[in-house]
């Protein structure tokens, strides 16, 4: 029982190590940053591993993968829907603190969509980004 999660998913010790370390941290890291983090303590992991345990991670809904078509994708260890803020020049994201509950989609507007969750996220410049424009 001990190494399988609340999914049921069986994890290999690759990918423990992969998502406490991906808990650890709120900086919604990349997949490329989530290899280096797991390098310090795995040295041996390949990147297509980490890529690949990423993928199952999300898929299964274990981890949120973030950004669409054309961002660099970015994963937070924080499975249940909160919104985000994203820097459109540097890519950061952050956790936003936002007073209300997302709303639950009504089923009759579900339009046959199962699993639904509210994936909200606001697009602008981050402080340091705007500090360089000045
Ligand atoms: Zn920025
Ligand atoms: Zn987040």
């Amino acid at each position: 029982m001990k190494d399988e999660d609340s999914k049921g998913i069986r994890l290999s010790r690759q990918r423990e190590t992969i998502l406490a370390e991906l808990r650890k941290v709120k900086t919604h890291p990349t997949a490329d940053e989530v290899y280096d983090m797991v390098r310090k303590i795995l040295p041996r992991i390949s990147l297509g591993t980490v890529y690949r345990n990423l993928d199952t991670l999300s898929n299964r809904g274990v981890v949120l993968r973030l950004g669409g078509a054309g961002t660099q994708k970015r994963f937070d260890g924080n499975p249940a829907a909160h919104p985000h803020l994203r820097c459109s020049v540097c890519g950061r994201v952050d956790d936003l603190e936002w007073p209300f509950a997302l709303p639950d989609l009504p089923v009759e507007h579900s339009m046959g969509y199962v699993d639904l969750r509210c994936d909200v996220e606001y697009v602008g410049i981050c402080p340091t980004c705007a500090g360089k424009n000045n």
